[in-house]
């Protein structure tokens, strides 16, 4: 695949997996109504599999500017021992996505972590030490607060490596990165989501994480979703984004198609 532009800067697309979500997509959108998951399998048909399971791409998109310098949003599902190996089809193939784009893991400046789902966070930390070792890592601190509240296991797994080489950067709210790029917080998938925008005038992108985690929630944006943890949180931020995004692009981890074009 070609990869995007938005001025300067080209979006790649990284696959990293594939394959059935253990939910049944029926129970965790409860509110959804027939017409609404006719047309949304109409919308995507790649997500419905032949047995009526739900089937996850698992991506993550690396930001390149002009200079050389990189940064990626979300480190997939990981290696085999990764802490999503529970559920998600592991091992990832992210460092050979990386290879194939002519992306060395040593020029990612920034590791942006949309949020502390085990799908999200995969290759950050390899064998206890980050995997790319000249970025700093963003997360939001109400994600940090999350993970420390519930005693999470990745606490362990993935922020006491990154603290240990002073590589991780705790932030709140919205930031600039470089250059027509930035942070935007939508906090309600998890207490401390958030999205990547890439800007140039009107011309515009936003690396969505799970603000949407199915073509059901982008013609619907109003549906709530039962792993969000503020689903009204989450539906306010995914209306409003979606509204104010009109005529630009989405780039989703999980949806078949990488990039979506939203009407005018
Ligand atoms: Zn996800």
């Amino acid at each position: 695949m070609d990869p995007l532009r938005i001025g300067d800067i080209e979006i790649v697309m990284l696959e990293d997996g594939a394959g059935p979500f253990f939910a049944d997509r029926k129970e965790v959108f409860a509110a959804a109504t027939a017409e609404q998951w006719a047309a949304a399998d109409t919308y995507d048909p790649g997500a419905l599999l032949p047995d009526g399971r739900w089937q996850l791409r698992f991506r993550c998109f690396a930001l390149r500017q002009p200079n050389g310098r990189t940064i990626l949003v979300d480190t997939g599902i990981g290696p085999a021992d990764a802490p999503a190996a529970s559920w998600a089809p592991v091992p990832g193939r992210l460092p050979a996505a990386l290879a194939e784009a002519g992306i060395a893991r040593e020029d990612v400046e920034i590791v942006v972590l949309t949020h502390v789902h085990t799908d999200h966070i995969g290759w950050s930390v390899t064998g206890g030490r980050p995997y790319f070792r000249n970025a700093r890592y963003l997360l939001q601190a109400a994600d940090v607060t999350a993970l420390e509240e519930a005693r999470s296991a990745l606490l362990d797994r993935l922020l006491e490596p990154l603290r240990g080489t002073g590589q991780l950067d705790v932030v709140t709210g919205d930031r600039g990165l470089a250059p027509g790029v930035g942070i935007v917080a939508t906090p309600g998938h998890t207490p401390g989501h958030q999205s990547v925008l890439v800007a140039d005038g009107d011309d515009r992108l936003l690396v969505t994480g799970d603000l949407l985690v199915h073509a059901i929630q982008l013609l619907h944006p109003e549906l709530g979703y039962a792993h969000e943890s503020d689903q009204s949180a989450a539906r306010a931020v995914r209306v409003r984004l979606l509204r104010e995004l009109r005529g630009g692009i989405l780039a989703t981890p999980h949806l078949t198609e990488a990039f979506v074009r939203l009407a005018g």
